[in-house]
């Protein structure tokens, strides 16, 4: 395994590893020139001769296992932090797992889903009809989920008296209250079935 390091740790390198079974298929496999092998042989000894490597103990393929998987999820959650434009990061700013919505309703489970994502037949649906962007008569602005939940004037008032979040990363976060809230603002400027 070379030594490449990187902030989560070395990157383990199995593309040439396979397992001998017993110490005689080892000598078969070796004593065969199988290229692989002896590639991970060779690796092996370079990683165990350089100074520079990391020793780790692992007991069990359990661990090898939990090894890896933090190192993905590690990786995964530094991307999402990273990269620019990124517009879901604004809903969400963590790849933690977030619960399902608290509802039994099928539909509004959907139309949660969609807000988050920012994909709806209002913002979306005119790529399907081949036509211009939908806009905000009153506003000027495109119709776009943030523009619809947090900005749009024609709405303010009804915002106000259910005290929605003034940000989708409350609005639309798993608190069961903001679901209910969003739900039922929705059904009340007549947006619900546009989701
Ligand atoms: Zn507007």
């Amino acid at each position: 395994m070379r030594d490449e390091k990187s902030q989560f740790g070395p990157i383990p390198d199995m593309r040439f590893w396979r397992p001998a079974t017993s110490r005689n298929q080892y000598l078969e496999l070796t004593s065969n020139g199988i290229d692989g092998n002896e590639k991970a042989d060779k690796a092996a000894r370079e990683a165990v001769n350089n100074p520079l490597t990391e020793i780790r103990t692992y007991s069990s393929l359990i661990d090898i296992h939990r090894n890896v998987n933090t190192y993905c999820t590690n990786l995964w959650e530094s991307e999402w932090r990273r990269t620019p434009n990124n517009k879901l990061r604004e809903i969400k700013n963590t790849t933690e797992y977030w619960p399902k919505p608290h509802t039994s309703n099928r539909k509004d489970e959907v139309v949660i889903n969609r807000l988050r994502i920012g994909h709806s037949k209002m913002s979306h649906g005119h790529l399907m009809r081949r036509e211009e962007p939908a806009m905000c008569l009153t506003c000027g602005e495109p119709l776009t989920v943030k523009h619809l939940l947090i900005h749009c004037r024609i709405h303010i008032d009804t915002r106000k008296s259910l005290k929605l979040p003034d940000n989708l990363f409350e609005a639309l976060s798993p608190i069961h209250d903001n679901t209910n809230k969003i739900i039922i603002f929705l059904k009340q400027i007549d947006m619900y079935n546009l989701i």
